[in-house]
């Protein structure tokens, strides 16, 4: 167990409230935030704090700890009126483990310098099972010295922990991920289809698949959604929608073409368009079984 730290854990969502629990286990001392009280109840439950603002949680915290959805709410939490900036103090650390573009990361640092606050960009895979057996793989951007602080709390909630450059560069490895993982769900998707199609037995083939060299974790974590049309979140489509759209225009910026990942963040706005949003991304599978002129269950 590391020193007990004063810990500030903004956006208690589906991965937020797993990783503030993880860091109660680990001996800190949380004080948590969100928009809804009832995850608040909860983190006091599993022996943290609740706070009634973002100013209340974070002004005696060492670390401040920010997972909420997109660069909206990021700007919003950390830069805006009554956010972290004006009130955390000075010297303390600011976290952002959203996944958020590159751009806002280094906004943010250059903001939070002026106040003499330090910050890392720290997004995570490994989805909400990663975070409740804090098993996630935490990809980190910011100074050599500040990683090295925070990587007792990382140690918390990941198993995975990589320093991987300077502001930004966390942001723009989890922007690969994003691209790995949409490409591997839509094509676990169509072999699904393909496979019910021929009229093979699904589980047995997705089984005999996992165990060869198209084994994946999207295989291993996923296919028991697909099997069972079971498309509770997880990770809702709404926010791979949003990381599509940062792996593109990442991609863009460096002039790194992405000819099956435009395809796929395509078929990913797709399923939005369908209404299948605030499903998890597995139900990719909706839109393969729609481009099949198959019933979508
Ligand atoms: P979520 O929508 O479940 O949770 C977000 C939380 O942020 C909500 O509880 C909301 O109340 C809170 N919030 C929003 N605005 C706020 C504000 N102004 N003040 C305080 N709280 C605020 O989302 P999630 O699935 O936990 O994802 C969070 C981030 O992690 C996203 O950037 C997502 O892309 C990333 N991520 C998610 C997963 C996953 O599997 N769910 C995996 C890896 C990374």
């Amino acid at each position: 167990m590391s020193a007990s730290r004063k810990i500030a854990f903004i956006g208690l969502g589906i991965m937020g409230s797993p990783m503030a629990a993880n860091l109660v286990k680990a001996g800190h001392h949380v004080t948590g935030f969100n928009l809804t009280q009832p995850q608040i109840d909860a983190l006091v439950a599993a022996g943290g704090h609740g706070a009634s603002s973002i100013a209340q949680a974070v002004r005696d915290a060492e670390v401040v700890i920010t997972m909420v959805p997109a660069d909206p709410q990021v700007e919003q939490v950390i830069l805006g009126e009554g956010g972290v900036l004006e009130h955390a103090k000075p010297g303390s650390l600011v976290i952002d483990m959203s996944s958020i573009t590159p751009q806002t990361s280094i906004k943010v640092e250059a903001a939070a310098k002026e106040k003499g606050i330090r910050t890392l960009d720290a997004p995570v895979s490994g989805g909400e099972a990663g975070a409740v057996e804090a098993v996630l793989s935490i990809m980190v951007g910011g100074a050599a010295e500040d990683f090295a602080e925070a990587k007792p709390l990382f140690d918390a909630l990941g198993t995975t922990v990589i320093h991987v450059g300077p502001t930004g560069a966390g942001q723009t490895v989890k922007a690969a991920n994003q691209l790995i993982v949409a490409v591997n769900i839509q094509v676990v998707a169509e072999a699904v289809v393909f496979l019910e199609n021929a009229g093979v037995d699904l589980p047995a083939a997705l089984d005999v698949l996992a165990g060869g060299l198209a084994g994946s974790t999207v295989l291993n974590r996923k296919k028991a959604n697909m099997v069972e049309r079971q498309f509770a979140p997880g990770f809702r489509i709404d926010l791979h929608h949003k990381d599509m759209g940062i792996v593109t225009a990442a991609a863009r910026a460096v002039e790194a073409p992405l000819p099956v990942g435009s395809l796929v963040a395509q078929l990913v706005a797709s399923a939005r368009a369908n209404g299948d949003g605030s499903l998890d991304h597995s139900a990719l599978l909706r839109g393969v079984e729609r481009l099949a002129g198959r019933e979508v269950k």
